[in-house]
């Protein structure tokens, strides 16, 4: 009964660029040593030919979920979420500039960074936001200002 070694975990020190059995350099990352024919993949297991450690799914590069998630930007993200619950009245004033300040910190950093994505729920935070703060900080004025004109000192 005998165990299968672990595998090597990803931060493991990589393999050294040398083939084990003569020492000719691999900086290639080959398969199989081009001197005396070791099979370098035998050596280190977890590390074929040395490219795991660039070759990246393309998902934890760009697209997937974070092209609709801006999980990098959460300056637009939260003013996104800001921007849509400032729809609630009571909220709305303090929530809804909250939303267009971290809107606009979002979008400079978008602009300063553009993989960081959010451009969108920046923009959202901002317009939702800003719009929500503006019709309760007007009802609000009304409200405080309309009881003296009614009663017409
Ligand atoms: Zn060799």
């Amino acid at each position: 009964m005998s165990i299968p070694p672990p595998n090597t975990p990803a931060g493991a020190p990589a393999p050294a660029p040398f083939c084990a059995r003569c020492g000719a350099p691999n900086d290639a990352g080959l398969a199989q040593c081009p001197h005396c024919g070791q099979n370098l993949l035998a050596a280190w297991p977890s590390q074929p030919g040395g490219y795991a450690s660039q070759a990246y799914p393309p998902s934890a590069t760009g697209g997937g979920l974070g092209a609709l998630i801006p999980t990098k930007n959460p300056s637009a993200l939260t003013a996104y979420y800001l921007g849509i619950f400032s729809i609630i009245p009571c909220l709305a004033i303090p929530m809804g500039i909250a939303a267009v300040v971290l809107g606009l910190r979002g979008l400079k950093r978008f602009q300063e960074h553009p993989e960081v994505r959010g451009k969108a729920h920046a923009w959202v935070g901002i317009i939702a936001g800003g719009f929500f703060a503006l019709i309760n900080i007007g009802a609000l004025v009304f409200a405080v200002v309309a009881p003296y004109f009614r009663s017409g000192g």
